[in-house]
């Protein structure tokens, strides 16, 4: 089966090893804006896997460039591990090529200033509640194009959203009748000495993490104001942790696709020296999307501010401690209350060492070649645009264990207030 990948970072570079390791990939194509990190990889992976490795540049932001390589390539399957920014390029260069399509973070604007985008965006956060940057809204209106074509697309298959929305259906097929509380918690405990680091590209983390928080309750969104909510949770692995509200893309799909939810919220461990300094970043205006004028130039203060603070993809050697993902989960089975939470543990130094990124990546990477899997092998199929919790949730969850994200189910969990 010929795969293309799109992009090469840190996200990527596990997707590939990976890949690397199912024998359903006999062809994979790696193609990337900076083409020397794309034949750096590999070269690394060329003598460990059967698959026989080629690259590419591809700039990802043109249709044109990207149908090219397409038609030259013919790729079964497109894995979109660039940025959010070319989700929808990409798509259409599914469709004009005959591909599925594959990604792990929905669209969002590069430029939020642009009128054409700012008057849809303006309208929709009217009529939805939420201000954040990205929405579903533009992915999902690919449903009929995707169906006419008889082609997949696979929507966020990294670890959230991703794999917390697989243990969101996994949960409802074998735990409860219904699920009416999801609180979906992300920590991070790892350590990489750095004052101030971000864990993948800091220009989508940063806009992430510095915006309105919102969550889902009684069939509509509560918006909250940057880190308002915090509260204290104990994560099996890592220790007691602060943790923020924030607003995340999977609780707009899975208010959509799980029936009777009746609240779903999002968390995030930060320790307090990352907010300090993002504080003070986003108080001097380097957190700003909009150019401004430098010495002549424009320069855009959050571009120029990615390129000051240490690559992501660097921080794998220094990276040490580990991550605890999941869901808790409470709802009704057989007429009784139940509770319980799915979580994955991962260590930042064991990642390093199996696949030269640190656990952030890796926890995004596995996923991204499983949710690829699945299409590809036709595992999960239909024609028209899906979200993972829309598919069978049993092949995935067996994959996790399989490809190095081992899952436990704790019963009567502590709840989150
Ligand atoms: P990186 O910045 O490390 O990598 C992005 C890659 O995309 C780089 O190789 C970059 O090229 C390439 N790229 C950027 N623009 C273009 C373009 N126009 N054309 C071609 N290639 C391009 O990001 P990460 O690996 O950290 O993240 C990758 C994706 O994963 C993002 O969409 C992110 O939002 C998502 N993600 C999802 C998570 C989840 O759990 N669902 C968690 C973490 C991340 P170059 O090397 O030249 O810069």
């Amino acid at each position: 089966m010929k795969l293309m990948v799109i992009g090469c970072g840190g996200v990527a570079t596990v997707a590939i090893h990976k890949c690397c390791e199912n024998p359903l990939f006999t062809e994979i194509l790696i193609a990337s804006r900076t083409k020397s990190k794309c034949d750096a990889l590999a070269d690394k992976l060329r003598s460990k896997t059967k698959a026989v490795l080629t690259t590419a540049t591809v700039d990802a932001d043109s249709f044109d460039s990207l149908v090219a390589l397409m038609k030259q390539y013919q790729p079964h399957t497109v894995l979109n591990v660039a940025l959010p920014y070319q989700d929808l390029t990409i798509m259409d260069a599914c469709l004009e090529c005959g591909a599925n399509y594959v990604d792990t973070a929905n669209y969002e604007a590069e430029d939020t200033d642009d009128p054409e985008w700012r008057a849809i965006y303006e309208k929709r956060c009217k009529e939805k509640g939420f201000t954040a940057y990205f929405d579903y809204s533009w992915q999902w209106a690919y449903q009929d194009k995707f169906k006419a074509k008889g082609l997949t697309a696979l929507l966020g298959t990294g670890f959230d959203p991703g794999v917390t929305s697989v243990y969101t259906a996994y949960a409802l097929k074998h735990y409860f009748d219904e699920i009416h509380y999801i609180d979906i918690l992300d920590c991070n405990g790892g350590d990489h000495g750095y004052p101030f680091a971000t864990n993948f590209n800091p220009e989508i983390n940063l806009r992430e993490v510095s915006a309105n928080g919102s969550y889902w309750e009684d069939g509509h969104w509560v918006e909250t104001k940057p880190m308002e909510i915090k509260r204290e949770y104990n994560f099996d692995g890592v220790g007691m942790k602060d943790m923020y509200l924030l607003h995340h893309e999977e609780i707009e799909s899975l208010a959509k696709n799980i029936p009777n939810v009746k609240r779903i919220r999002f968390f995030m461990t930060f320790g307090q020296s990352y907010l300090t300094h993002m504080n003070c970043l986003q108080n001097v205006g380097m957190l700003g999307t909009t150019p401004v004028m430098f010495e002549g130039r424009e320069i855009v203060p959050i571009k120029f501010l990615k390129a000051l603070l240490p690559d992501p993809a660097s921080l794998g050697p220094r990276t040490v401690g580990k991550t605890n993902i999941g869901c808790i989960f409470r709802g009704i089975k057989d007429g009784k209350e139940r509770n319980i939470y799915i979580y994955n543990v991962c260590d930042h130094q064991e990642c390093y060492k199996e696949t030269g990124a640190q656990a952030v990546s890796y926890t995004t990477g596995v996923p991204a070649m499983i949710g690829t899997a699945m299409v590809a092998s036709g595992t999960w199929s239909g024609a028209g645009v899906f979200n993972v919790e829309e598919f069978d949730p049993d092949p995935y969850m067996d994959a996790l264990n399989k490809y190095g994200l081992p899952w436990q189910v704790s019963e009567n969990p502590v709840l989150v207030d």
